[in-house]
């Protein structure tokens, strides 16, 4: 009787829990059975691995195979913990010495010929590997991924034989290159390509500076998408460790690795008719939904009246936490969901109340409705509101040159840099309770804004959210005070105010 013990990691959300693969040869007649994975994938996976092993040329030992991954109350995707299957039969029927494999961790699902083919989460369970110390051997097409976790043990196999050969001290395994270290070049929508807009541009570079939530309002054919989609190249450069967390996320839903979107914010834009699912995440093995896919980016919600209620509901909890819990038959998993949300809409039904060029048909009564579809709540949450008109052909024909991304980029990196040093978070993070402690508003600011707020009828919330939004004028100015300047400024990015006022929306 012999037994083998490998290791390997469960994947939970971003974590990667340690499993111990035990597998025990005892005396009976030939049987294999694997505990401990559950009963769907058990079947797949004894195929697989005792294909693989006949395939390279070794028996599987006669007498009572048993397999156990504990703990076993982990959900456990079958794939994965293939090659630390079959490692652990050929140690425990004496075809492989165990001393390779003490601290050893690894993974890879089999084909019936011996192949590794990849896996997903390979990120989260390297960065775990890294801290256990652990060495850890990896599908030769999940090293890329692998080696941004920087732990120097990380190997690469791309066969069961290669892995066989390496612990009988014949051949090395290959190791990780030097990961990715800057933004790769490539195509990001730059501002250059945008005509004529001066202020949904100076709405955008608002947005990019204090991290704020931004609906577009305006016709067809405007240029909403083309705004929004501009934000990402605007924003701050990502750091190592957002970096890291976004390319985990991408890692959880099987995306794969791509060279190319490394410390690239991702930008997301999910149609109207996604599902609840597909939008926050869930499923029988919780997967990330597109909220989480823009951890660190940007959420862009085209038609937002379009979108079911009860999914925009849901935004609501993540806009305010930066994570979202999906839960499904009693198992819970938490993803990261800090995106910023860029949303835009139509001013009525049919898209042209307020354009000069067309004329629109809907009542006043179907205009409120089609409106009221976006939630109180949801709204309350969207610091900017801006119109976004149709531009004039003459403007749009001009080959004058507007400023590049590079350039707003500059101006946005400054004033994030400010609000990091004055409160450690950006202006859209600070709560109702710090705005007012921590925008140092002149006197005479806090008295225009008063009086704003009786003219326009404003909400208490509303009162915070000029605040927050004129700290990030302030500091896209330099300037240590928000003046009336600022507040001024600030209202005019609040458009939706003024119609909750009763004043007309459009011109
Ligand atoms: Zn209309």
């Amino acid at each position: 009787m012999t037994v083998a013990t490998i290791l390997s990691r469960s994947q939970q959300g971003l974590d990667a829990p340690l499993v111990r693969v035990e597998v025990h040869v005892g005396a009976g007649l030939p049987a294999f059975s694997i505990v401990g994975l559950p009963e769907t994938v058990v079947k797949e996976s004894k195929d697989r691995v005792r294909a693989a092993l006949a395939n390279c040329g070794f028996e599987l030992p006669a007498g009572h195979i048993t397999v156990s991954l504990a703990p076993a109350d982990l959900p456990k995707e079958g794939g994965r913990f293939d090659l630390p299957i079959a490692v652990g039969i050929l140690i425990a029927s004496a075809q492989l010495p165990p001393g390779p494999f003490d601290a050893t961790e690894l993974y890879g699902e089999l084909s019936l010929g011996g192949e590794l083919l990849s896996i997903r989460g390979v990120l989260p369970t390297a960065l775990q590997g890294r801290r256990a110390g652990h060495t850890q051997v990896f599908p030769a097409v999940n090293l890329d991924e692998a080696a941004l976790a920087r732990n120097g043990r990380v190997h690469g196999a791309a066969h069961l034989m290669d892995v066989v050969s390496w612990a009988r001290g014949m051949r090395p395994l290959s190791t990780a290159g030097e990961p990715v270290a800057g933004t790769m070049p490539g195509a990001v929508p730059d501002l250059a390509d945008v005509r004529g807009q001066a202020h949904a541009r100076r709405a955008l570079e608002v947005a990019a500076a204090g991290g704020h939530s931004l609906l577009l309002i305006g016709p067809p054919g405007s240029g909403k998408s083309m705004l929004a989609q501009r934000l990402p190249g605007i924003l701050p450069p990502m750091t190592e460790d957002e970096a890291l967390e976004t390319a985990a996320v991408r890692s959880l839903a099987g995306r794969g690795f791509r060279v190319e979107e490394w410390r690239r914010r991702p930008f997301r834009s999910p149609h109207h008719t996604a599902s609840a699912v597909a939008l926050v995440g869930g499923g029988g093995r919780p997967r990330p939904g597109e909220i989480s896919l823009a951890h660190h980016g940007v959420l862009f919600l085209d038609e937002l009246p379009e979108f079911d209620r009860n999914v925009l509901e849901v935004l609501r909890e993540p806009l305010e936490s930066g994570y979202i819990v999906v839960s499904r038959a009693g198992r819970q998993a938490e993803f990261p969901a800090r995106f910023q949300l860029i949303a835009a809409m139509n001013p009525c039904p049919c898209g042209h109340l307020g354009d000069p060029a067309a004329v629109c048909k809907c009542s006043e009564a179907r205009v409120a409705v089609y409106r009221n579809r976006i939630s109180g709540p949801l709204l309350d949450r969207i610091d900017l509101h801006i119109e976004v008109p149709r531009v004039p052909s003459e403007v749009l024909a001009s080959d004058e040159p507007t400023e590049s991304s590079s350039a707003v980029a500059m101006r946005v990196l400054a004033a994030r840099r400010r609000q990091l040093e004055r409160q450690g978070r950006s202006n859209a993070q600070l709560d109702g309770p710090l705005v007012v402690s921590r925008v140092s508003a002149e006197r005479a600011a806090l008295r225009f804004l008063a009086g704003a707020m009786r003219q326009l009828a404003l909400s208490a919330r509303a009162y915070h959210r000029v605040l927050r939004v004129a700290r990030t004028i302030a500091d896209l100015s330099g300037s240590a005070t928000v003046t009336s300047v600022h507040v001024s400024e600030a209202i005019t990015l609040r458009q939706l105010d003024r119609r909750i006022a009763g004043t007309s929306i459009s011109g």
